[in-house]
């Protein structure tokens, strides 16, 4: 059989560049943090010039390592090698709101999710994807510069997945919140739509709404009569636009009725946003409301804890909850050096040896 012998020198090429790019190149892209920072940096230098949606996708069929592994062909070898042998602009660490959001559930876990491939099974997430989905799909589409036009004109303004970036102490963050309602440069509410059998409010969600507030602000917005709402609707449940402007409306409602935005304790270790936080809750048949007020004290806390990790300031911190310990596939993987409590017996864990590197799988056992 001739051809393969004719495309050895051309595999043994590849192989070559693998071996001395490939450590390279997986400590860069492990150090961008996020998937939309990865494709950001890998498309700028032409290694994947693909469209964002094909990498979501390609990591969701096969994970991030297959999808960086395939990476190495002839026709990419030139960019893969500029990018790793280059010089590269160094700006601020570019961190997602809800990475962000999460390091208020178990900070060790986002920093664990950044330097091991790990892939679970999760029905929150999936029910999470298909509320979204279905909200998107609904939104009237709206140009830049109706947007502009709009916040000028002083005209109210709701704005559904609404992409929003700043850099705030030191970090780029980026997000898109799910509502937001303006009016003119004055921030009225961010509103987010979460998905779940249980109708609590977290800290995690408390951060999430109070960044894009923080985000507005730093936008040139007026944020001193901001409102933020978090929606809990059933998994699974379609958010239409009469839907949600039913839970904004009702949470102007509660607002009108009275609600004061309280100052913040001074930190002390990881700060809980539910802390001096005056919260009113509206129960409907359709979802549970949460509505409070935006506080520059408490954001700066939440927020300014939030980033130094990311900066570098500190190292990252653990949970002091044994059952987050327990729910925890990362300690399932014994990948965790400061659990607080054992696994919890039901998760199945397979070990895949990727050619970078352990591929840890983890699915509760219960749900399979
Ligand atoms: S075991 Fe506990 S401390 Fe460690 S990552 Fe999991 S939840 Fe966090």
């Amino acid at each position: 059989m001739n051809p393969p012998l004719l495309e050895l020198p051309h595999l043994l090429e590849i192989a070559h560049a693998r071996a001395s790019l490939a450590p390279r190149f997986y400590a860069i892209v492990a150090a961008l943090g996020s998937p939309r920072a990865v494709w950001e940096a890998l498309h700028g230098a032409g290694v994947f010039p693909e469209p964002v949606g094909r990498y979501y996708a390609s990591l969701r069929r096969f994970g991030v390592e297959t999808t960086l592994d395939a990476l190495f062909t002839a026709e990419r070898l030139p960019a893969i090698r500029r990018f790793v042998e280059g010089p590269r602009a160094v700006g601020p660490p570019r961190v997602s709101v809800s990475t962000l959001a999460n390091q208020f559930y178990c900070e060790m876990q986002v920093h664990l999710a950044r330097t091991h491939t790990l892939r679970t099974e999760s029905a929150e997430l999936a029910a999470g994807a298909a509320g979204h989905a279905a909200f998107e799909a609904e939104a009237e589409e709206i140009t830049q510069e109706e947007i502009s036009e709009a916040i000028t004109a002083g005209e109210p303004l709701e704005l559904v997945e609404m992409p929003v970036t700043a850099e705030i102490h030191g970090v780029r963050l980026v997000g898109r919140a799910d509502r937001i309602h303006l009016e003119g440069r004055r921030g009225r509410l961010v509103l987010e739509f979460k998905f779940s059998g249980r109708r609590e409010l977290f800290p995690s969600h408390v951060v999430q709404v109070e960044a894009y507030g923080r985000m507005l602000e730093s936008m040139g917005f007026q944020t001193d009569r901001l409102l933020y709402g978090v929606a809990v609707l059933p998994r699974g449940r379609r958010v239409s636009d009469a839907l949600a402007r039913k839970i904004a409306e009702a949470a102007f409602e509660v607002a009108r009725a009275g609600l004061s935005a309280t100052d913040a304790r001074p930190p002390s270790g990881v700060p809980d946003p539910l802390s001096g936080l005056t919260v009113r809750r509206v129960d409907d048949e359709a979802f549970g409301l949460w509505v409070f007020r935006h506080s520059r004290q408490r954001v700066e806390r939440d927020l300014q804890w939030a980033t130094s990790y990311w900066t570098g300031a500190r190292a990252p911190e653990g949970t002091m909850a044994r059952g987050k310990c327990r729910a925890c596939p990362f300690n399932a993987a014994e990948l965790c050096g400061v659990s607080k409590a054992p696994p919890d017996g039901r998760y199945a864990v397979r070990r895949t040896l990727g050619r970078f590197g352990v591929t840890h799988v983890v699915q509760p056992a219960s749900r399979r």
